[in-house]
């Protein structure tokens, strides 16, 4: 852990940052007038466990682990000095050609830890560029296999992939503004997803023996089946509010997919690395999927890594002629010291039994949050698994009216979870996904904060 920290600042000296804040840094998504609000721009210092401390010297847990990202907590030392010592020895070849012990050894364990025959491992930088990658290797696996005409590939509305050309246009989340960028590729469709809470076709689980997922052959039929590449899709997808399919689900999508010659991804980007209590979400689902992109927990975030994890069937079509290697290089893909880190870091998940305590705080987390529901009128629905939650708010729990813009709900319950010391994505859904390394104690106090901010909210709103 953390030895030494930050001394807090306040008045000029932190004013001062905040303002080269305002006029240099690009901080990604958030609009610049927001950031020059008062209190707009929070900079952070250090970390330690679940917490995060800022440049003020406040206090604050983290409750969605970055961007789902922190899975074995901040200020893990152990994990700096993993990466000073390969630094030291070496940090970087030319990793187009030649490769380095720890990518061997990490490929090596994600090949043991990853489901059926999942075992040929490409590294790259970013989840958007695992799955970049991942689309691209399905179109040339087909290629290989003298299938020319497979470029299509479908989606699911709702999802989020990732930022890169390749992985925007397989992206449909409403999150993602897509219109500035478009035309995006050529054959990129999107189907809807599942979401029993709000079916997309207004049907009720079971008794619409999940036509949300039968009904894609027909799209496959329609644009026929020989130009599909593949599909792709979340395990359980943060993006479309965390619903968790039953397993059913995902045994359709493979059945199709065989049916019909297609490559499934299942990106693994949130969802890896323990969050929902297994290693991989689709371990729950009873599949295995062609390819698996995996990036965030990897490394939890202490140096940027990801991979496509490609099953032995899929890397052989990669295996011949010197036109059927894979077309795609990324310079630092492979990086030596980010896979020395992400090998620690799941050693550490390990170790420490992580995955399983994500299993049982997780079911804790849950419990307590549906015991919430019993008196907050404001909480239409509780759901997810292992420690990647949602708490879905609604105006009207019978209805399941959704609020408007004009509610500003966003806005109000950030400030009023921020203004009791918890950080988290909080809009229509609040995303809880803390730490792995959560203990039942520091559970008690999100869901402590979590129903204080609610209340709060739902009295601004007048619902209480
Ligand atoms: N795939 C999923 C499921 C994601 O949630 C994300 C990012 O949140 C990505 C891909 C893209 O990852 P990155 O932001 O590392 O490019």
């Amino acid at each position: 852990m953390v030895d030494s920290m930050q001394a807090a600042l306040g008045g000029a000296e932190l004013d001062d940052y905040v303002q080269r804040g305002l006029d240099h840094l690009w901080v990604h998504t958030q609009q610049w007038n927001d950031l020059a609000k008062p209190d707009g721009m929070m900079v952070f210092t250090d970390g330690e466990g679940i917490r995060l401390r800022d440049m003020q010297g406040r206090s604050f847990i983290d409750a969605m682990s970055g961007l789902w990202v922190v899975n074995v907590g901040h200020g893990r030392a152990e994990l700096a000095e993993v990466a000073a010592e390969q630094m030291r020895r070496l940090a970087y070849v030319n990793t187009f050609v030649y490769t380095t012990p720890p990518a061997i050894d990490l490929a090596t364990k994600l090949a043991e830890l990853a489901p059926g025959s999942l075992s040929r491992v490409y590294f790259a930088n970013s989840g958007s560029e695992a799955v970049d990658t991942a689309v691209r290797m399905a179109k040339q696996y087909h290629y290989n296999r003298g299938d020319l005409k497979r470029y299509k590939v479908i989606s699911r509305r709702g999802s989020y992939h990732g930022v890169t050309a390749g992985a925007l246009s397989v992206n449909a989340s409403t999150a993602m503004n897509r219109a500035p960028f478009e035309p995006l590729i050529p054959g990129s469709i999107a189907v809807p997803g599942i979401n029993c809470y709000r079916c997309p076709y207004e049907k009720t689980y079971p008794e619409c023996n999940l036509f949300c997922a039968r009904t894609i052959e027909d799209t496959i039929l329609f644009e026929k089946p020989e130009t599909i590449a593949a599909l792709i899709a979340e395990p359980i997808s943060a993006a479309n509010a965390t619903f968790v399919p039953p397993a059913e689900y995902w045994q359709i999508l493979r059945a199709l997919c065989d049916k019909y010659g297609i490559l499934l991804i299942a990106d693994e980007v949130i969802n890896g690395f323990g969050r929902t209590g297994k290693w991989f979400a689709i371990e729950h689902m009873g599949v295995v999927p062609d390819l698996m992109t995996v990036a965030k927990g990897l490394s939890s975030g202490y140096l940027p890594i990801s991979g496509v994890i490609a099953k032995r069937e899929v890397a052989e079509a990669f295996v011949g002629e010197r036109k059927h290697a894979f077309s795609g290089g990324i310079t630092f893909g492979t990086h030596p010291v980010s896979c020395a880190v992400a090998l620690a870091n799941i050693g550490i998940i390990e170790r420490e039994g992580l995955v399983e305590n994500a299993r049982v705080q997780g079911d804790y987390l849950l419990e307590e949050l549906r015991r919430l529901k019993e008196y907050h009128p404001a909480i239409g629905d509780v759901r997810g698994i292992g420690l990647l939650t949602a708490v879905e708010l609604v105006k009207n729990r019978e209805t399941k009216e959704q609020f408007t813009e004009q509610d500003e709900l966003g806005t109000k319950m950030t400030e009023a979870l921020k203004k009791r010391g918890l950080l988290c994505r909080a809009g229509a859904t609040i995303a809880l996904a803390p730490p792995l390394c959560i203990q039942r104690a520091e559970v008690d106090e999100v869901v402590g904060i979590v129903d204080e901010a609610i209340g709060d909210v739902e009295q601004q709103l007048g619902l209480a």
